[in-house]
């Protein structure tokens, strides 16, 4: 690969609140290879062990440099009434146009972006898949950290968010299918150790005769529900 190409680029975006326009960094796909997938989706890459800051967690969060209103790609572009006034008067009021947030971000600064962008989705309302994926990146930069008690905080309350957007259907407009979301809550709950919850959300999707687009997560979700059977039938000898 050519190493004089920047894997960061300058993407231009208009700020969904106060319509001000700003460059925001975003990883190439091509600098975006992965190369180990943990149980939950959370993905090295392999450019991220030489120190450059690629890894496309840490630019997952717009944060307008003008008002401070911070919210990722998945964000609603509409706000319900009253809930731009309510973000403007508890974040623009308090923003002093911190624009580092545009330019190569290390750990620490992605936190930030994550936590400023968690605030300003509370205030709107955002819809929980939504909540549910910044809480869940937030969760795997704390475990890039080894900062553990952070990292299961926030694991929880984005199973939280998952459990209320399977149950209240608003994942049905985000890239997220409903086997996925089920293997995923599933496997959250096992990670806590809630085996009877995780059974459940296994159990919905392991007899679906699969369509090809999610088999994975099919597959998935028959070896964790069989490994959990295993422990189980272990328990009782
Ligand atoms: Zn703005």
């Amino acid at each position: 690969m050519n190493s004089d190409i920047d894997p960061l680029y300058d993407k231009t975006t208009k700020c969904l609140l106060c319509d001000h326009k700003f460059h925001t960094k975003k990883v190439r796909s091509r600098f975006s290879l992965a190369r180990s997938m943990e149980t939950d989706f959370f993905t090295e890459y392999i450019h991220d062990t030489n120190g450059k800051n690629i890894n496309p967690l840490l630019y997952y969060v717009n944060v307008c440099p003008s008002c401070g209103y911070s919210y990722s790609d998945e964000a609603n572009t509409y706000f319900l009434s009253g809930t731009k006034e309510a973000i403007m008067e508890k974040i623009t009021t308090h923003w002093k146009g911190q624009d580092y947030f545009c330019d190569v971000r290390n750990k620490k600064v992605a936190i930030d972006s994550y936590k400023l962008a968690i605030l300003a989705g509370s205030i709107k309302k955002e819809r929980p898949i939504v909540m549910a994926g910044l809480h869940m990146r937030l969760s795997w930069i704390y475990r890039t950290l080894e900062m553990t008690e952070e990292e299961t905080r926030f694991k929880g309350y984005a199973l939280e968010q998952y459990e209320k957007s399977y149950f209240q259907g608003d994942f049905q407009n985000s890239s997220m299918s409903a086997i996925r979301l089920s293997y995923l809550i599933g496997e959250l709950h096992r990670q806590f150790g809630n085996f009877q919850k995780a059974s459940q959300f296994f159990s919905k999707i392991i007899h679906i005769k699969q369509p090809m687009k999610d088999r994975l997560f099919i597959e998935l979700a028959r070896d964790q529900w069989y490994d959990m059977a295993k422990v189980n039938r272990a328990k009782k000898v």
